[in-house]
This record gives C-alpha cells, structure tokens and sequence, in this order.
C-alpha cells in the first residue's frame, strides 16, 4: 500500500511503500514479511561534547541495524542538520536491500548524527565522531556492523572510528570500518567506485537501449563524493557533461563541462560550483533535473524527483546516485513516461561493493591493486545489472521493483536456511 500524500517526503515510508509492492509480487511468506520489514535494532544516542569554546553541547546519534541475516550489517554515517530516525532506518533497510541486489555477504545497517559539519571545527567532528564510536563499540566490529561514510563524513571520521574502536577493543582492527584513508587499510579504488558504478551501470543501459556513448548528454546534480566522481569519470570515457549542481546551484552548457577544470575549481580552489568560469548557465540546484538530457544522475540527496516534479523529468535513463531521490509518488509518472530506471539500491552500489572488497583486504592482510578492484566491480555490476534487468523483463515489472524483488528473494533464502532463534 503506497504511503499517504502527506508522508510523501518520509524516506522510510517511500522505502517501505516499494518493499510492499516486490514482497506482495514475489509472494512473500506473511511471517517473512513481517520479518524482514522490521529493523533488528535502533539506537538513539546523546553525545556530550565541549565546544572549542569550552561550552558543553549534547548532540543525538542513532545506528540502525536493519539486518545482519546475510552477514555482518553494513552503511555509512551520516553527520548532517536534519538526520533523523526514520531517515536512518529507510537508509539502513536499503543498504540490506542493495547488499542483496549485488549479492556481497553483508546485512544492512545505517547511522547519523544531527549536526552541521560545516560549522564545526574539525576537533569537535573528531570528538563528536570519537564519543559516537565509543557509545557504539559494542555494537560495531568487523562481523557485527561495519560502519562506512556518507554524507557530511568522509575518510578521515573513518580513520577516527578506527582509532576509536581499537582503542576500546585493544587491538588494531582495521576491518571494522571501510572508506578509510589509505594509509590505513583502506582500498585502492574506493573514492571512486560509486561514481564508477553507475557509470558501468550507465554504459550497460546504453548497449541495452542501442544508444551511442559519444556525446551522450548528461546531467548529474551533486557534485560531492559521488556526483564528482562519476562525472570525472564519465567525461574520461566520452560522455558529455551538460549540467552539473551542488547546494549552491546548477549550471548548464550544451558543449560539455570541461570536467577536471570544474573539479579543480571546486576542489582545489574552494570555489562554488555555480561561479565555475569555464561557461554555463546558471539555474537553481533543482532545475538542472529538468533540462532535457539523455542521462540524469541525481547524486545529492533524497527527495528530488517527487509526484509534483516528476512529470517534468526529460531524460531517457535516469540513473539513481544518491539513495532515495525519488519518491515511491513519483515511480508511476517516471514509469508511465517511458525513463529506464537504474534504481538507488542497484546504481550506486559499487560504493559498498568495494567497501566489502576493502574489508575483505582488510581481513587478508593482503592488498590488490587498483585494476584488480575496478575488474571484480565491473564483475559484479555487471552481473547485477544484467540479473534485474532480466528480472524486470521476464515477470514485466519495473527495474526498481525488479531490484528488491532479486534482494527479498536472497535475504528471504538465507531467513529460511538460518530459521528463527529463539
Ligand atoms: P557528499 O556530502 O560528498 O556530497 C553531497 C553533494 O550534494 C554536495 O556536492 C552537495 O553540495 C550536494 N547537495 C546537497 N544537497 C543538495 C541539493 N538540495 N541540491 C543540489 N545539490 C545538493 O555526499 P556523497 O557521499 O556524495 O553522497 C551523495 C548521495 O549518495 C547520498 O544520498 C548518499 O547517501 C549516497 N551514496 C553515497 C555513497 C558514497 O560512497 N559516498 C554510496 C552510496 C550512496
């Protein structure tokens, strides 16, 4: 049953509204779906932390465990304003569902913690991230629940996680977070590999659709981890860039972004992307979803695509980077107008499939390089790709339906063999 209108912004219940659908195709046992539509575990945490001020301030973190049925749970932690419990319990049923679609031997987990990083010193984001960690040591560990970033955090929390659960644990156990600096155990081929994986995704979809990569026109908004990255990417591989947005606004150009000079100006010189001097139009963050492109990446954040935008969207692949940008609302109208969808839990899960192949080296004690991980992730992405697509064709459902149907499917197996405890 889809969500009320009202509760169209709820990510939890937009994840929750498509899990019905594929659970009600695919036949689900009742005792299963009751299962697997609850989380395992939700903490809430009240971290107290000193300012550089010297003024105490508690802040609230939550780690949601959703599933730990295929293997340890497994997603990132988020450090951002508006955080909230739902919001981390439909990211942390996503990551079990996205584990599952490229089948890596993970659960799935989430957490966050409701702060602005950008105005925070990096001493309070260490020691914020150091209490958050020390609260959760029991629960994390390389087979219980292994935490990766996500928005608002990036490889140097990850290395404060580490230091902080080793610390407690009194050993050095890198595999208990991935994403980490490399230096530290982390992965040749991290940074890169969720905008590498929509782009494999996106060249697959083009032989799919008998459609030319050169010149192919591409919009992505965001432009942080993901959105920068596959759109380095992308224009390395021939594709053409013509818009591109962060929070600060949208930029357009029919000829193509000069794509290391944006990410230059952006990343090197601090500028904001919108005052890019190499040529655009200037339209808002949100604008740039509706310009006609053959292409759209949203890699920013939830919510964008939604019942009231939606019929807007001009796209002929529409290739989910962030989790979640499109409401459950918007699903039938992005369906109805034809857009092959790459859905969130399928398109940017090349970030987790190298997380796991971090963990594994991790575990190892033994380091690949980088074309070796970027080989095994065309592997698995591919296979992915080709597995939900056959799917959707085969039992005429959409890809997105098609993508949970395939990870039910396998987490629902793996419940049965296990049986329940008790
Ligand atoms: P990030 O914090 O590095 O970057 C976010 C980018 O989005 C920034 O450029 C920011 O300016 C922009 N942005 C934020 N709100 C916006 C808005 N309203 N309009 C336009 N731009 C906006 O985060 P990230 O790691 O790149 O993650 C982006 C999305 O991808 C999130 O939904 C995240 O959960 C998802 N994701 C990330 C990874 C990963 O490996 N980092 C993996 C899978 C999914």
């Amino acid at each position: 049953m889809l969500a009320s209108a009202q509760d169209e912004l709820n990510v939890y219940q937009s994840a929750e509204a498509r899990f019905e659908i594929a659970a009600q195709k695919l036949g689900l046992e009742d005792g299963l779906y009751k299962y697997l539509k609850h989380p395992s575990k939700e903490i809430k945490v009240y971290i107290p932390i000193a300012r550089d001020t010297g003024q105490l301030e508690i802040f609230i973190g939550f780690r949601v465990l959703h599933s730990s049925i295929r293997g340890p749970g497994k997603g990132g932690i988020r450090f951002a304003p508006d955080v909230n419990i739902d919001e981390v319990r439909a990211l942390a049923a996503w990551m079990t569902w996205k584990c599952a679609v490229v089948n890596i031997p993970f659960g799935g987990a989430k957490g966050g913690v409701i702060c602005d990083p950008t105005k925070l010193s990096k001493g309070e984001l260490e020691r914020i991230t150091r209490r958050y960690t020390a609260e959760l040591s029991e629960w994390f560990g390389p087979e219980r629940d292994v935490p990766a970033p996500d928005i608002g955090t990036n490889d140097q929390t990850m290395a404060w996680v580490l230091d902080t659960y080793a610390m407690h644990v009194r050993q050095a156990t890198t595999a208990v977070v991935t994403g980490k600096p490399l230096d530290l155990g982390g992965s040749q081929g991290r940074k890169e590999a969720t905008g590498r994986g929509l782009m494999m995704c996106c060249n697959r979809a083009l032989e799919k659709l008998k459609m030319k990569r050169e010149g192919c026109r591409v919009i992505i908004q965001g432009f942080g981890n993901v959105g920068s990255q596959a759109a380095l990417l992308m224009h390395a591989a021939g594709y053409k860039i013509i818009g591109l947005a962060d929070i600060n606004g949208g930029l357009l150009n029919e000829n193509g972004f000069d794509l290391p000079k944006v990410y230059d100006w952006v990343y090197n010189q601090r500028n904001p992307l919108p005052a890019f001097p190499g040529g655009g139009t200037k339209v808002s963050a949100q604008e740039v979803l509706f310009h006609p492109c053959d292409i759209l990446v949203p890699a920013a954040t939830e919510n964008q695509i939604t019942s009231k935008n939606a019929e807007r969207v001009d796209c002929k692949i529409l290739c989910e980077g962030a989790n979640g940008p499109t409401t459950s609302h918007a699903d039938a109208v992005i369906e109805k107008k034809g857009i092959f969808i790459i859905p969130d839990i399928l398109g940017n899960a090349g970030g987790v499939t190298v997380s796991y192949f971090e963990w594994v080296q991790d575990r190892q004690g033994f380091f690949w390089r980088e074309s070796e991980v970027n080989e095994r992730l065309q592997d698995v992405m591919d296979h992915s790709f080709d597995q939900v697509v056959k799917y959707a064709e085969t039992h005429e459902v959409n890809n997105r339906i098609a993508a949970y149907i395939v990870a039910i499917d396998r987490v629902a197996r793996a419940l049965k063999l296990r049986g329940i405890y008790a």
